[in-house]
């Protein structure tokens, strides 16, 4: 009887990203499915994912792949049908190069991450001492790590910066994880919360005594060998044409089953005895539960009367902003080779760009043949100051990092600026209890879930799973 009563209940997700869609498809899987309705204020689903055509240039405006061995990306996959869509990134361009310059001069070159060296854990150290990247100073603070003791306060949070320079020293942290680790989470290492972040770092030190020992341990259980470099490259995926494939093919699922999409502005929730209110512009509608699949800080405004607890826990969430600017070249106007996933650039070496992307090494379909794409993020926590810049300007200071990095020496034949203006979840030191209370008072909250990439992770996989997990808490 409890479950026929269910599938007359209309649930509303708040927020049409990667999190809401997540949490329609989940709910339309229940045996008896509730109806649906998605409220999003702009004129397409898929948040911040989407890519662009523009003729043979294929362009994403913010995710570009996404991580296969977790399961709820691929899982998705499956089960909308587009599995023969996926491609994994070039085999020759599964490794990520550094730029390295004496304290910040122009001149410097592209050296690859050491193989077997793993976001902040050394696997391997004879590729280590054989990389020039660090100083023989560096190298060998680095070889010492085994002999670094484990943190004795280990229920403190720690930041990445605190962590890394303790036990791999300053150099190894200026030069090598700080621009690895400002790639995925634009962040100050200063403010980024070691629990939050990167719980399996801390793990190792706790369970083996040092990162070297612990990711050798990992990488022989995963695959018998500790050779990859950076960021997991062959582990990661995408589609023949591009992240869209995604939000298109969980669009034509949700709309083929009913789920009614509503564009609108979302500005409160309010709650009478047993129902939600959720007020738009000039109407509201009724629901019997509802999912905020928003950014934190726009969630805090909506639960403000609701739940004034959470809206100040959620407030505390603080974001940053970056800008993905795309450009196409000629092959001839680059002198470098591009073998590689792309560069990453540590804060010390005086740049303006975090990393490059080269998209067109990285998958087959994303420039016209002989030419090449490149995608340079630029900003995070520790340069907001772009966006007080003109795109122009923007475009100026790219082009020349790409001159002293990879040889430009043409112009573009298209440009594109993506801004992303507060739109990545920092979590700093404290996130973890943050967001237990999060969770605390969302679960007095009758029908109520949460789900985004504010919370337990930013990538992909994990914003899916958070929207299943909000859609189920809902209507449990
Ligand atoms: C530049 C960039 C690059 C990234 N690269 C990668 C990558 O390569 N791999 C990876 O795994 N992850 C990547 N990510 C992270 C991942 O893409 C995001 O974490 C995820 O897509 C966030 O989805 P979401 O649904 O939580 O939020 P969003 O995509 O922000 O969706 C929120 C939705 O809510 C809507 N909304 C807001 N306010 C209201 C309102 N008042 N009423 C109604 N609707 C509202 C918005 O319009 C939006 O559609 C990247 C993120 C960015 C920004």
């Amino acid at each position: 009887m409890a479950n026929r009563l269910k599938n007359k209940q209309h649930i509303v997700l708040i927020g049409g990203g990667l999190a809401g869609l997540s949490a329609a498809e989940w709910l339309l899987r229940q045996e008896l499915p509730p109806k649906v309705t998605i409220v999003e204020s702009s004129d397409r689903l898929g948040g911040v994912i989407e890519t662009v055509s523009q003729g043979e240039w294929l362009i994403e405006r913010s995710a570009d792949s996404f991580l296969s061995v977790r399961p709820e990306g691929i899982e998705l996959v499956e089960r909308l049908g587009i599995t023969k869509e996926l491609i994994s990134i070039n085999p020759e361009a599964r490794r990520a190069l550094i730029w390295s310059s004496q304290k910040g001069g122009e001149s410097g070159s592209l050296l690859p991450v050491p193989r077997g060296f793993r976001l902040l854990a050394p696997g391997r150290i004879i590729p280590f001492l054989r990389s020039n990247i660090l100083s023989c100073s560096g190298r060998l603070r680095v070889a010492g790590e085994r002999f670094i003791p484990r943190r004795s306060h280990k229920d403190l949070d720690e930041s990445l910066e605190s962590f890394v320079v303790r036990r791999l020293g300053q150099e190894a942290f200026d030069k090598l994880v700080q621009p690895l680790v400002s790639g995925i989470w634009t962040a100050d290492p200063k403010k980024l919360s070691m629990a939050a972040a990167c719980p399996e770092f801390l793990k190792m030190e706790q369970e083996w005594g040092s990162l070297t020992k612990g990711e050798k341990k990992r990488a022989a259980q995963a695959n018998g060998t500790c050779d990859s470099s950076g960021a997991r490259y062959g582990q990661f995926v995408s589609f023949k044409r591009g992240m869209q494939t995604l939000i298109d093919a969980l669009e034509a699922r949700l709309r083929n089953a009913g789920v009614l999409v509503v564009q609108d502005h979302v500005r409160s929730l309010q709650r009478d005895s047993s129902e939600w209110q959720v007020v738009l512009g000039n109407q509201s509608i009724r629901a019997n539960g509802v999912v905020l699949g928003v950014p934190a800080s726009t969630a805090a405004t909506m639960v403000s009367t609701v739940s004034p607890n959470l809206s100040a826990e959620l407030k505390k969430i603080e974001f940053s902003g970056a800008a993905v600017v795309s450009l196409g070249f000629d092959r001839r106007d680059v002198s470098h080779a591009l073998q590689a996933a792309g560069m990453i650039i540590p804060k010390v070496a005086g740049k303006r760009i975090l990393a490059a992307s080269f998209s067109s090494s990285k998958f087959p379909g994303r420039a016209p043949s002989g030419a090449v794409l490149i995608r340079t993020f630029i900003g995070g926590a520790l340069d907001m100051s772009i966006t007080s810049l003109t795109d122009e300007q923007v475009i100026e200071k790219v082009l020349v990092d790409l001159r002293t990095t990879i040889g430009l020496h043409g112009s573009p034949s298209i440009v594109q600026v993506d801004r992303w203006h507060r739109s990545m979840p920092q979590y700093n030191l404290g996130h973890v209890e943050r967001i237990k209370k999060i969770r605390q008072a969302e679960a007095k909250l009758p029908s109520f879930g949460l789900a985004g990439s504010a919370y337990e992770g930013v990538g992909i996989p994990q914003v899916i799973l958070s929207g299943q997990t909000a859609a189920a808490r809902v209507i449990k």
